[in-house]
């Protein structure tokens, strides 16, 4: 299948410190990971522009909602990474609230893509993310990241864990891979653009009728019927 390129025209496009900023949205995609799980990384490679991430990086946009447009009202959206060794109380609860909210109310968000460490998948706050958005109903893919620091046996094990762990979330994908070694760029680039073009074609369709039909592509923007 030929991707659209439309990951690589990822720009730079605001940062939030509050719900109430979100900017209007006909779609995004948001990716979420523990601190140093790979993230910007990830993110530089699937747009293949270098250093798109660290603008998320920079003092004082850590904590922020950081967007990129990949499209016109369609976004790519960095959230602030998790699991700092020492987070003060009033920080955690901070992210804790626009975290949630973000993840079980935002329409137009369409699905999420989860960085874990592939030496330490599902970490108490990994399964956190899972536990408030997977109720939404939309999918998640998750990418193992630093899979090259693995052997193929470890590999091949911490896959099958993973999807294991996870086999009861029914809108759940997981994938191996590297931005050292580009293991699995291809694939979660592939699911990217396809959920960006599900996203922003057809009307939402609630999960339910998603399951319901085998011959229906799954749509993951299916939200609007949401409050
Ligand atoms: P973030 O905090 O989740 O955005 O993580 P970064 O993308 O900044 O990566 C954290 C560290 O892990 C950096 O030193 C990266 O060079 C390194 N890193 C990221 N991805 C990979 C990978 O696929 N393989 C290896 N070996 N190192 C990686």
């Amino acid at each position: 299948m030929t991707a659209k390129p439309v990951l690589n025209r990822a720009h730079f496009h605001t940062s939030v410190a509050q719900l109430r900023d979100l900017p209007y949205s006909r779609a995004e995609i948001a990716f979420a990971g523990r601190s140093n799980a790979g993230k910007s990384s990830a993110i530089n490679l699937l747009t293949r522009i270098n250093r798109l991430a660290y603008t998320s990086k920079t003092p004082g946009r850590t904590q922020l909602i950081n967007f990129f447009t990949v499209d016109a009202d369609t976004y790519l959206v960095d959230l602030p990474g998790y699991g700092y060794a020492k987070v003060p109380p009033a920080v955690k609860a901070k992210w804790e609230g626009l975290l949630s909210r973000y993840l079980q109310e935002r329409d137009a968000l369409a699905g999420m893509v989860l960085i874990m460490d592939a030496r330490h998948p599902l970490t108490p706050l990994d399964r956190q993310m899972l536990d408030w958005f997977t109720p939404t109903g939309k999918p998640v893919h998750i990418l193992l990241s630093k899979a090259d620091k693995l052997s193929n046996g470890e590999r091949a094990l911490t896959l099958r864990r993973v999807k294991q762990e996870l086999s009861a979330l029914p809108h759940v994908s997981v994938q191996l891979f590297s931005s050292l070694s580009r293991l699995g760029a291809e694939d979660a680039t592939t699911l990217l653009e396809n959920w960006f073009s599900q996203a922003q074609q057809g009307e939402p369709e609630p999960a339910e009728a998603q399951n319901a039909s085998s011959t229906q592509k799954e749509s993951p923007d299916h939200t609007k019927d949401r409050g």
